[in-house]
């Protein structure tokens, strides 16, 4: 037979769907259940209609039949083996008749064919369910044989009650799936913590979850069937309508899919900030909606905190940097668009440090708000105050008249700022520069103004503070020739392009070369030799300055070393020292274990440091100082004369020696009053019982003159230039051993 598979293990034929047919079956979920009066009117109405005692809707499950309604019978299923049914759901026609079953070969032998039931006519039409599968039959059962079967009429009838018993499951599925989902939706919104409303298409509300009556203060008995615009703040309505009439109408929603911040309104009439997303669907062939909100008040307002903390200095109450950048991106483009021109100054506080170091942080955030309220007052209600670092600000002046009225104001600030600060009840005086850039002039982008006027700010700083500065495109010049140098004398120290000359220094008495002063030179590679005029001060500024500085002490005193073990008469070495070696800390330590390492006895080495060392960074000084005394190591006071050291400053610095700077020395023999100076402090050297040596001998009158009033030591071009080791050594091997001079 088509489509039958004969099973050995199983009495019965099985479809050849069977797997498919029954998980159909299974989802179906009705085997077992109750009696349900839709199925007993269509069995009954088929026992009546084909005039058979018994009627059933049978369902076929793997080894029974269950009935799902029957007439005439009270039993709930039977096995397999002895269905009707089973045989009917193989069939392709519409319904199987079997007129007498005695005289059938498949029914002959079952045992309600030949037992007492004795059932002899059977007629059936398999359910078959959308998917194809049959799930069962609708039958009947006479226990008279119908030899002449049923007519085409009762077959008809038969087939169609067989569909409405199928529409009738198919139905019970949906309405059971609608049912769960429908229980679902009710779990899930109870407990949302969102409000959840649905509306219908005349803008109904249909639905309304716990959540929305805490948030819009309706009870759902109150909300459900009135309008959905009632939630919506009376000014937004019109909108509200117009978009749900498109939407009713079935045109594309924008809103749809994505989530909105509107106005929503409670039940006490308070309008608040809510998110919301929309959902629209057809039900029953029109559009049902779906919205879940959420009040965002609370948000908004740390969103506006947060852009305010984004935008603001807390301290001053200022813009910030962030802020300054978003104007001058304004500014920058109505200039290009509208030939509108504007300057951005950046004013920098003179002596913020001090303030902040001396009277504490407290006093010098005091300073910082004060500092801004002046620029404030200085400006005119538009234009921009920004506080974009430390004690750095910005004022961006808009649409400007001209460079004049930059120059106006940044002068105005100027004098405002340069008015003393009350600090803890002490008067302190700040004062600012100033940078400035004008836009279009000096560039039509933020970054380039912000650098320009960066640069201008930092000539401004350089030429003596208090001042202010307009850009000009040589400053970039200059800045970019600072930076080519930097990064050369970071190759420089990596390379060892550094070398040391050295100049001699003669006692006055007798000529003798008592000494040398170590001078750095730098062999660049395309530059030649240079001197420290045209590279120490970027040295200086540079992170390179404590490193550079070991390397000259360590050289030198390597040298000084060799030049001992060659046998040349005792030397004295001076070595220069910057001020950053002594930031770093430790520079006695150093200095000691250089002379270990090295093995030069300490007496042969004498440090010298200039005024301006001295007096910037005494605190951090003196205790070193006096550690390498103590050491035997010489301290010499270099270019003195040049700076503000006075007699006080001579007798607090623990110092050996002092060196006249050589522009008091090139005095000597010129005007009439010509070598005072030099003279009167070889007098305040030798009354503080210190040595004294001058600078800068290029003459013999020079050196007769200081000879004459006492002066102990000399160097210069005189007694010869700076000068390559070797030519120091020649030099010495020619001259006698000289006497020690404070013997
Ligand atoms: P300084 O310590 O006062 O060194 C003396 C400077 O005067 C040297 O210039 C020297 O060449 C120059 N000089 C010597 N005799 C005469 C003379 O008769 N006439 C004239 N016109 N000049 C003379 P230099 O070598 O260019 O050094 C300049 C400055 O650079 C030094 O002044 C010193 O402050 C600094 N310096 C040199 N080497 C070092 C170093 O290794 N470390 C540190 N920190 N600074 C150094
Ligand atoms: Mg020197
Ligand atoms: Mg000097």
């Amino acid at each position: 037979m088509p489509g039958v598979t004969q099973s050995t293990a199983r009495p019965y034929p099985l479809p050849a769907d069977e797997a498919g047919r029954l998980a159909e079956l299974r989802r179906y979920d009705i085997l077992d259940t109750p009696q349900e009066e839709d199925f007993d009117h269509l069995v009954l109405l088929a026992s009546k209609l084909l005039r058979a005692p018994v009627a059933l809707i049978s369902l076929i499950e793997d080894e029974r039949q269950w009935f799902k309604a029957k007439v005439g019978t009270d039993i709930p299923e039977v096995s397999r083996e002895v269905s009707f049914c089973t045989h009917a759901i193989l069939r392709e026609a519409p319904v199987m008749v079997v007129p007498d079953a005695r005289l059938d070969p498949r029914f002959s032998a079952n045992p309600i064919v030949a037992g007492p039931l004795n059932v002899r006519f059977y007629a059936g039409a398999p359910l078959t369910a959308p998917s194809g599968h049959r799930l069962g039959a609708l039958c009947v059962h006479d226990f008279e044989a119908r030899p002449e079967g049923i007519d085409p009429e009762e077959e008809r009838l038969l087939a169609a009650l067989a569909r409405a018993v199928v529409d009738r499951i198919e139905l019970r599925r949906t309405t059971a799936a609608h049912r769960a989902g429908q229980e679902r939706f009710e779990r899930i919104t109870a407990t949302s913590p969102d409000a959840i409303v649905c509306a219908d298409s005349d803008g109904r509300i249909t639905s309304w979850n716990a959540a929305a009556e805490a948030l819009f203060g309706y009870a759902a008995g109150d909300a459900v069937g009135r309008p959905l615009a009632m939630l919506v703040p009376e000014a937004k309505r019109g909108r509200h309508e117009a978009g749900f009439a498109r939407a009713v109408a079935g045109e594309p929603v924008p809103a749809v899919g994505r989530t909105l911040e509107l106005e929503a309104l409670g039940r006490d009439g308070r309008a608040f900030q809510a998110e919301i997303s929309l959902s629209t669907w057809r039900e029953g062939g029109k559009a049902g909606f779906g919205a879940i909100i959420r009040d965002i008040t609370e948000r908004k307002a740390a969103e506006a905190r947060l852009l305010h903390l984004a935008h603001y200095d807390t301290l001053t109450g200022l813009a910030n940097r962030e802020h300054l950048r978003r104007a001058l991106r304004r500014t920058v483009e109505a200039a290009t668009r509208h030939a509108r021109s504007s300057a951005l100054l950046l004013v920098d506080l003179d002596h913020f440090k001090n303030v902040n170091d001396s009277l504490g942080h407290a006093a010098g955030d005091a300073l910082l708000a004060e500092a801004a309220g002046r620029l404030r007052g200085g400006v005119r209600e538009r234009d921009v105050v920004a506080r974009i670092g430390g004690d750095e600000f910005a004022v961006l002046l808009d649409g400007l008249e001209g460079a004049d009225t930059a120059a106006a104001v940044a002068a105005k600030l100027i004098v405002a700022l340069g008015e003393p600060f009350i600090l803890e009840g002490r008067r302190v005086h700040v004062g600012v520069s100033v940078g400035v850039a004008l836009c279009p002039h000096d560039g039509d982008a933020v970054d380039t103004l912000m650098a320009n006027a960066d640069l201008a700010l930092y000539r401004a700083k350089k030429e003596g503070r208090g001042r202010y500065q307009f850009f000009d495109p040589n400053l970039r010049v200059a800045v970019e020739a600072r930076r080519r140098l930097d990064l050369e004398l970071r190759r420089a120290v990596a390379e060892e392009e550094f070398l040391l000359h050295y100049q001699p220094q003669v006692r006055l008495d007798d000529g003798a070369v008592v000494g040398v002063e170590a001078l750095l030179r730098w062999n660049h590679p395309e530059r030649g030799l240079l001197s420290p005029g045209a590279f120490l001060p970027a040295l200086e500024e540079s992170s390179l300055a404590a490193q550079a500085g070991s390397w000259v002490l360590r050289a030198a005193c390597l040298q000084a070393r060799a030049w001992l073990d060659a046998g040349l008469p005792p030397l004295r070495v001076g070595v220069n020292l910057s001020a950053a070696q002594f930031h770093s800390g430790g520079l006695a330590s150093q200095v000691e274990r250089i002379l270990v390492e090295t093995g030069l006895p300490p007496e042969r080495l004498e440090l010298e440091i200039t005024e301006n060392i001295l007096l910037k960074h005494e605190s951090q000084i003196i205790e070193p100082l006096r550690r390498l005394r103590r050491l035997g190591i010489g301290v010499a006071f270099d270019d003195f004369g040049t700076g503000f050291a006075s007699l006080s400053h001579l007798r607090r610095f623990p110092i050996d020696r002092i060196k006249i700077d050589r522009s008091f020395i090139a005095d000597i023999g010129g005007k009439a009053d010509g070598g005072t100076i030099a003279r009167s402090v070889v007098g305040l050297g030798k009354s503080l019982g210190l040595q004294v040596i001058a600078e800068g001998i290029e003459d013999e009158d020079q050196a007769g003159f200081l000879r004459l009033h006492g002066c102990d030591e000399a160097q210069g071009y005189l007694y010869g230039r700076p000068m390559p080791p070797e030519d120091i050594e020649r030099r010495l091997r020619g001259q006698r051993s000289p006497v020690p001079n404070d013997a």
